[in-house]
């Protein structure tokens, strides 16, 4: 029977035990996926020992996703331009690492925007410079898009992910300072949030979307409310909107294929159960 678990500090928030269960009851699949709480000063003997345990792998969350980066075997391409792991599996003994963020967003954005979206965009803005930004930004990259502007309340963080991000790039990556965000939005084609604004409790993200391309995209990774002031207010502009549940979903499925050996859908059905647990429903 195949195991599989999420660690992070603490981890009793996660949903990902909700998503790959609702999974395995799908398929019929005789496996578990747990939670399991590890602190920082432990996961160093938790990476090391996790195959002994019989887990065939799991997700990985804040704060482990760079010392999950630091302590793999190999990492793939994305994971190694990310500078972050969130998903472990052991093939012929090596331990592997993976960011499936990247693929995560870009299977949302595609399939809320349509394939193809990007012969429309030639710029695009992402707004915070933190791990999932570089995700963000990462995925991007491998579109044919001109330009990504990447800002961030700390510019010098927006530079080191540029500098870290721009080698070997065909796309071309520029910063820009948080005051000058009034004179990109109106090149911007699609425009994401990466921060946690917008987020409960946080304060929103506010953005002059006036200024906006009429047939720009906005999109948010928050998903916690669903629907983020800044999401709410491009609807009012009567802009093209992409929530932040679509990357949770999709960042979940190279993981489970990888441990339970099916590639898992992202249906109707796992989004209403995530959106009733989010919601406070279930
Ligand atoms: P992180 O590494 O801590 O980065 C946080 C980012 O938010 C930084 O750019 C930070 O700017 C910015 N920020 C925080 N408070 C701010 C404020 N008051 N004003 C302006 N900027 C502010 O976090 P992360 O891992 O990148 O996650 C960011 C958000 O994405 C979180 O809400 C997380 O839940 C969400 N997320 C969603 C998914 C998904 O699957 N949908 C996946 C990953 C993350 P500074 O650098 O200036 O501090």
């Amino acid at each position: 029977m195949p195991k599989a678990f999420v660690t992070g500090h603490p981890i009793k928030h996660s949903r990902s035990p909700l998503i790959h269960g609702h999974w395995l009851k799908e398929y019929g699949l005789d496996g578990s996926y747990e939670r399991i709480d590890v602190a920082p000063v432990d996961f160093g003997e938790f990476l090391r020992g996790f195959a002994a345990r019989g887990f065939a792998g799991g997700n990985v969350t804040i704060p482990h996703k760079e010392a999950a980066f630091l302590g793999v075997d190999r990492r793939t391409a994305r994971a190694e331009r990310v500078k972050a792991v969130n998903t472990l599996w052991i093939e012929d003994g090596v331990l592997w690492g993976d960011n499936t963020d990247v693929a995560g967003f870009m299977a949302h954005l595609d399939a809320s925007l349509g394939t193809g979206w990007e012969q429309n965009v030639d710029t695009a803005l992402v707004i915070g410079a933190g791990g999932a930004a570089r995700a963000v930004v990462a995925g991007l990259q491998d579109r044919a898009l001109k330009r990504i502007f990447v800002t961030n309340r700390t510019l010098a963080k927006a530079e080191d992910l540029v500098r870290d991000l721009r080698p070997g790039s065909a796309v071309g990556l520029e910063t820009s300072a948080w005051e000058a965000l009034g004179r990109v939005i109106p090149h911007a084609r699609l425009i994401v949030n990466t921060t946690s604004l917008g987020m409960a409790g946080q304060p929103p993200l506010a953005l002059d979307l006036a200024r906006a391309p009429r047939d720009a995209a906005v999109a948010d990774i928050v998903y916690v409310p669903l629907e983020t002031p800044l999401l709410a207010a491009a609807k009012a502009e009567g802009l093209k909107t992409v929530d932040g549940l679509g990357m949770l979903l999709h960042q979940a499925v190279p993981g489970f294929e990888r441990w339970f050996g099916v590639r898992p859908e992202v249906t109707p059905e796992l989004r209403a159960l995530i959106l009733a647990d989010i919601e406070g429903r279930k």
